[in-house]
C-alpha cells in the first residue's frame, strides 16, 4: 500500500502571520472531506519566486498570495487567466501535473459572489469605486462583467483612476477622476482605499448615496470602519470585506480541489473571532 501523502497548499506573504487563510482552508477542508495541509509562510522580500519553487519542492500544490507578493507571482506564472492579467496581480497559484505553474485572481469575483450573497444588485447600478490601487484593480472586470449603469472611480491621486478607466475602458461604462469631482445618488460605493487602515475617510458629499444604497468596505474588523459608521449615518446599508475574504478563498479552493466549500458557515464562525 503506498503512503497517505496530504497535498499542501500556503498563503505567501509578508508579514503573514495574521492571516486568516489557514483557518478558512482548513474549515472549508473540514467541510468538504478533503485531506489537505495548509499554512502561513513568510516569504523573503527578495525572494518570492525562489519560495515558491521550495514549496513546490516539498510538495506545494498551490498556494494564495498576499501582500505584498501579487505582483511577483504574477510574474512568476507560466499561464495566467485573463482576469489576473487584467488585474496585473495573482493570489492564486496551482501547479499543473505537467509541473507548470498557473495563475489567477479571485479577490474580483470574491467580492462580486459576497455582494450577490447579501443581495445587492450589481446589474443596472450606479457603482463608485474609492481607491485606485492593486485591489480596485483587480475588482473592476468582474464589476463591470455584472453590466451596471456607470462605473466611477475616485481617487486621492486624480490620475491613477483616470488611467485606471481607461485600462477598462473596452469593458464598460466606467470613467475615473479625484475625490473632488464625485457627485453623488450611488447606488453601491465600495471603498478600496487603504484609508480605513488608519481611521482616515476620504473627503465625500453628503448626497453620495440614493436611496436604498449600499457601502462596502474592503477593509473588515470587529468594529465597523470610519467609512461604514459615516456610511450608515447617511442611510446606506453598511457591509464590510470579510464575505470578500471568505468567498476568494472559497474560489482558490475550488480551482485546487474542484468543489465548493459552504461559505456562510465559515464566514459566521470568523465573525465571532474578531
Ligand atoms: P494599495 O496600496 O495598492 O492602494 C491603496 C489605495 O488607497 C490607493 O488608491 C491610495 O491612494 C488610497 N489611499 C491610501 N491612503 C489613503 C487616504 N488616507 N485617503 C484616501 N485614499 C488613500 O492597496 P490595496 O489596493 O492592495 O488595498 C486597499 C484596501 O483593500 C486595503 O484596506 C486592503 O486591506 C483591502 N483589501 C481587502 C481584501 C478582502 O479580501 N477583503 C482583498 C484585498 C484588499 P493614492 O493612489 O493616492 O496613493
Amino acid at each position: 500500500m503506498s503512503p497517505h501523502v496530504t497535498d499542501r497548499y500556503c498563503v505567501f506573504g509578508n508579514p503573514v502571520a495574521h492571516s486568516k487563510s489557514p483557518f478558512i482552508h482548513a474549515a472549508f477542508a473540514a467541510q468538504t472531506d478533503e485531506q489537505i495541509e495548509y499554512t502561513a509562510i513568510a516569504a523573503p522580500l527578495d525572494n518570492f519566486a525562489g519560495a515558491w519553487r521550495e514549496f513546490v519542492a516539498q510538495g506545494g500544490r498551490g498556494a494564495n498570495v498576499t501582500i505584498p507578493f501579487k505582483e511577483e507571482a504574477f510574474r512568476l506564472c507560466d499561464t495566467i487567466s485573463s482576469r489576473a492579467r487584467r488585474a496585473g496581480a495573482v493570489n492564486t497559484l496551482l501547479l499543473g501535473k505537467n509541473g507548470l505553474t498557473y495563475g489567477d485572481t479571485t479577490d474580483g469575483i470574491g467580492l462580486v459572489r459576497d455582494l450577490a450573497r447579501q443581495g445587492v444588485k450589481l446589474t443596472g447600478a450606479r457603482i463608485l469605486v474609492l481607491g485606485a490601487g492593486g485591489a480596485v484593480r483587480g475588482v473592476l472586470e468582474p464589476l463591470l462583467a455584472e453590466t451596471p449603469a456607470s462605473l466611477h472611480i475616485a481617487n486621492r491621486t486624480a490620475e491613477k483612476a483616470a488611467r485606471l478607466a481607461r485600462d477598462f475602458a473596452d469593458l464598460g461604462a466606467i470613467t475615473g477622476g479625484g475625490f473632488k469631482d464625485v457627485t453623488g445618488g450611488f447606488d453601491l460605493v465600495i471603498n478600496g482605499t487603504s484609508a480605513s487602515l488608519s481611521g482616515e475617510l476620504p473627503p465625500l458629499p453628503d448626497g453620495l448615496f440614493a436611496t436604498d444604497a449600499t457601502a462596502y468596505d474592503m477593509m473588515y474588523g470587529a468594529e465597523p470602519t470610519v467609512f461604514l459608521c459615516w456610511a450608515g449615518a447617511r442611510g446606506a446599508r453598511p457591509l464590510d470585506g470579510l464575505g470578500m475574504l471568505v468567498e476568494q478563498a472559497a474560489e482558490s479552493f475550488f480551482q485546487w480541489r474542484g468543489k465548493r466549500p459552504d461559505t456562510a458557515a465559515v464566514m459566521a464562525t470568523l465573525r465571532e473571532s474578531l
